[in-house]
Formats: structure tokens, sequence, C-alpha cells
């Protein structure tokens, strides 16, 4: 029904003014409409649907245009205006969508994009004990001596017996060994390469061996396995000063030309003398400390004139050759470059740990 003066829209009974503006809100509401449904469309498929909906045959765009004819003479010019210009938007945001679709899929399948951040390589490091490895046989290298290795698997001769350790001596007690059968041991030091060298070769001899070595035992600075590097030099002429002259050299170059050492009167069975070279320690720098129990010193070497029975079981002719030996642990002597206070770390594979070498 209507009555004078008022039209009715949409159920609604209204002035004219009224009706212009429940017009305007119904087509806003569709492009409002139209377009929140645009923003969460992702493919081709979904933008056409919408386009459909809104601008096809039925849609509610093409809808409200035909009803226009039905509206109240006065208010279709500016109604159908609004209808208009909400179609234009509509269709002209719809096909730019689409191609904007087109383009970022052919962007990302075909083309390679220079604004993305380019993709790291994981890069590992040497272990810490590898390089202190070769940090020490560096050092010789350039003092003239050789790298030589032997096997970790050893027998008992080359392990004990070459190296003046007979049976039943009370030295084999210093070193807990992994027995694998009576005969056959897993190698307690890397010492059995001397004999290993010097049965092939006459002198002079000058090698380094590094390698692993294993003793049953285990704590903060023990561990079952473990690294050492064994040194050895015979010539004519080797006195114990040119043992510490090469052992002072290697000191110097391994922790600081300033650092102090002592040669302290030592056992070894296959050296005599023989000494052990403490360095100052590198923590306090002599005033004693934790890490080195108060003394200011620290134990890095183990080393002495080897002894004549080594030389005889090799078939040196001991009146004619003297030479020097000496050993040092890689992890005892990376301990205190690094300043590292617990042997096991080194064996944890704890990248947080191995990160910072
Ligand atoms: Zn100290």
């Amino acid at each position: 029904m209507q009555r004078s003066g008022k039209k009715t829209i949409y159920g609604w009974t209204s002035t004219k003014e009224q009706v212009e503006l429940t017009l305007e809100k119904t087509i806003e509401q569709i492009h409002q409409d139209a377009l929140k449904e645009l923003e969460s469309a992702s493919d081709e498929e979904s933008i056409k649907a919408i386009s459909i909906r809104y601008l096809g045959r039925k849609g509610a765009v093409t809808q409200f245009l035909r009803n226009i004819s039905n509206l109240p003479e006065d208010i279709r010019p500016e109604a159908g205006k609004k209808a208009n210009e909400t179609k234009t938007n509509l269709d002209v945001l719809f096909k730019k969508t689409l191609k904007e679709l087109d383009t970022s899929s052919w962007k990302t399948d075909d083309q390679i994009d220079v604004s993305l951040p380019g993709r790291v390589t994981p890069r590992g490091s040497l272990h810490p004990i590898t390089q202190i490895t070769q940090k020490i046989c560096a050092i010789f290298i350039r003092l003239g001596f050789d790298v030589a290795e032997g096997p970790e698997v050893e027998t008992d001769y080359y392990n004990f017996e070459a190296l003046n350790i007979p049976k039943n001596h009370p030295a084999r007690d210093m070193q807990d060994t992994f027995y694998i059968s009576k005969n056959i041991v897993l190698r307690t030091h890397t010492s059995p390469t001397q004999p290993r060298i010097m049965e092939k070769q006459n002198p002079p001899v000058r090698i380094v061996a590094p390698g692993k070595v294993y003793r049953c035992d285990s704590d903060l600075t023990h561990t079952p396995m473990f690294h050492q590097v064994e040194g050895l030099l015979v010539d004519k002429n080797i006195s114990f000063g040119d043992l510490k002259g090469i052992l002072t050299t290697f000191v110097h170059q391994m922790f600081d030309p300033e650092t102090s050492l002592r040669f302290r009167p030592s056992f070894f069975p296959f050296t005599e003398p023989s000494a052990e070279v403490d360095i100052r320690c590198v923590i306090c720098k002599g005033k004693g400390c934790r890490v080195c129990s108060k003394t200011g010193w620290l134990e890095v070497l183990g080393s002495g004139m080897v002894h004549p029975a080594v030389f005889e079981n090799v078939g040196y002719d001991t009146t004619r050759y003297t030479g020097f030996a000496f050993g040092m642990g890689v992890e005892r002597i990376a301990m205190l470059k690094y300043g590292i206070d617990d042997i096991r770390k080194y064996f944890e594979n704890d990248l947080r740990f191995l990160r910072q070498f």
C-alpha cells in the first residue's frame, strides 16, 4: 500500500530521501560484499565464481539494475548511476585480480626472484682435536720432521716389548690396557710407531706420529680413547741439548714465545734419562690456580733420550747413534690452549661446543 508522499521499497515505507539513502546503502552493501569475497579468493576459479555472482546474468548488481525500472521515477537516475559505477568498478577489479594471479603464478614457476634472500649452505669445520693435531705436526714439519702412522690394533711386542717393557714388568701397570687377545692390544700410546719405523729405516730418523690411543680410564681428564703425537729423532751426536732445543721451540710456537718451561726428571722404560716438560701455567701465569693445582706449572710433554735397549731391538748401532723421543696428549694441549676443563666435551658431539673453534 502506498500512501501519499511515501513510497514503498524493499518493504519499507519511506520518504524520497529515505528511499535514496536506502538504495545507496543497498548498492554500497553489494559492493562491499563483493570486495570482501574477492579478498579471500585465491585462485582463478573462485574469482570467476564471484564475478558471476555479482555481475552475471542473475548476479546481484545485474538484478539491482534490472529492478531500477520499478523504482519511483525521480530516484531512478541516481540509483542507475550508482549501480553502473559499482558494476564498472567490480568489473575492472575482477579483471585486474585475475591478471595479477596469472602474473604471480608465472613468476614463481618460471622465474628467479632476485629479491629472495640467498640460501646459506651450512659449513662444517675441523674438530678442535684435529686442528690441534695439525698444528702440532705443522710445527715439527717446519723443524724437518716427517709424519708417520702406525696401526691402532697393535701387537704386545710393538706396544711393550720393543719399547723395553718386558712381560710382567711393573711399568705395564702405568697403562691400563685393552687386550684383544693375549698378544694383541689396542695401542696404549703412539710409541709403537718408533720401532716400526726404525725397523724399516736406517738413521737419520726424524718423525712425528699422531693418532688415537686407548686405555681403560674415564673421568674429568681421561677418556678411554684419546690422541697423542709421538716424536723421534735419531742421528749421530744427538744430545739432551738437542731435545731441549727442539721442545723449547715447539712450546714457544704452540703457546707463546714468552712461555717459560722446565724439564723435570721422570721415568719412562724406553728413555734414559727421561724428563717431563712443564710450562708456566697459561691460566694464572705462575701465581698458582686450580688448573695447575697451585703449583704454577702444567705438564705438557714426556720426553727423554732413547734407551739403548730400544735401539738394540731394532738393530741400530748404539755406539754410533743416539736420539731422543717425546710424546704428548693432544686433548691436554687443546685443553690448555683453549681453557677447557672437561675432556669429555670433545667427544659429546655438542655443536654449541664445537662451533667455537
Ligand atoms: Zn695456574
